[in-house]
């Protein structure tokens, strides 16, 4: 299904964010990237729908070698990727019907998606996704009237309607508070059931991975090096992903916020 291959990231910075990197995704997995700030989780979900230009590796999924795409073969490429963002990425203004069908946007021409004219089947999957989210009759609401979990809620309700192949979740609960984190990787369990389509969340939490993913990958200073059932993320494991003995869990909140991405990485969640 997606299959990341060696994956490698150096950013002009002289940033060695990834150093091979190989990750297979096989259908309905829900599958969580840990390991400490700056250890290359963001820049890894972020190379598979090209947000972030890899240095070297390849990324295939299914028969698509996304990495070697031209931009207008990347943009049909895109119909096939759902992606949930940390600050939902939806558009105020519009409604949570409106931010929803933007999801088919990739799947109208150019002057019907000028003019947001969507086929009727469009609206009628909307409503039906926005049932599946739990958000019906939330549908006229302004974006900017609901709550960080609504939100969430719609950001995934858009990248479902994507019919993606697969989803990816860049942080999806770190704007939320405990109980809503829980409830949205609850929600996204579900929908890789219900769908039948993979996902791959960057997660900070550890316990909330651990409960909620099939697999668990662990990535340290741009590697791998754990891939497993939660079963087999024993302590000595996240010692050796967290390097300094302890995991985001269990340690002091401050230690897992870097210096230079404070304003992007929220405190760690220790009562989840
Ligand atoms: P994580 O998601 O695990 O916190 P990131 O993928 O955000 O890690 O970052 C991995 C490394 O790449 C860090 O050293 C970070 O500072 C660096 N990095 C991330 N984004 C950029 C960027 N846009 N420019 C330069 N360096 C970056």
């Amino acid at each position: 299904m997606l299959h990341i291959q060696e994956i490698q990231k150096t950013y002009d910075t002289g940033d060695e964010a990834l150093k091979g990197v190989s990750v297979r995704v096989e259908e309905n997995d829900v599958i969580a990237i840990i390991g400490p700030s700056g250890a290359g989780k963001s820049t890894l979900v972020k190379c598979v729908n090209r947000l972030v230009e890899p240095t070297g590796g390849k990324i295939f999924l299914g028969e698509t070698e996304l990495t070697s795409l031209t931009s207008k073969e990347l943009r049909d490429a895109r119909r096939d990727i759902g992606m949930i963002f940390q600050e939902y990425n939806l558009i105020d203004r519009l409604t949570v019907m409106e931010n929803v069908l933007s999801g088919r946007l990739g799947y109208l021409s150019f002057w019907n998606a000028l003019r947001r004219n969507f086929p009727s089947e469009d609206i009628e999957r909307a409503y039906d996704t926005l049932e599946l989210v739990g958000m019906a009759g939330l549908e006229d609401n302004r974006a900017d009237e609901l709550s960080g979990g609504q939100r969430q809620r719609v950001g995934i309700a858009r990248a479902i309607i994507q019919q993606p192949k697969i989803i990816l979740a860049d942080e999806p609960t770190s704007s939320l508070d405990p109980e809503t984190s829980r409830i949205v990787m609850e929600l996204l369990r579900e929908i890789a059931e219900h769908e039948g389509v993979p996902v791959l969340i960057n997660i900070h939490e550890v316990q909330l991975a651990e409960k909620h993913a099939d697999r668990i990958i662990g990535l340290t200073d741009g590697r791998k090096v754990f891939d497993g059932p939660p079963s087999e993320l024993t302590d000595s494991v996240k010692d050796r992903i967290y390097r300094n003995g302890s995991s985001s869990t269990d340690r002091d909140s401050s230690a897992d916020v870097p210096q230079s991405e404070s304003s992007t990485v929220s405190m760690p969640k220790t009562d989840v």
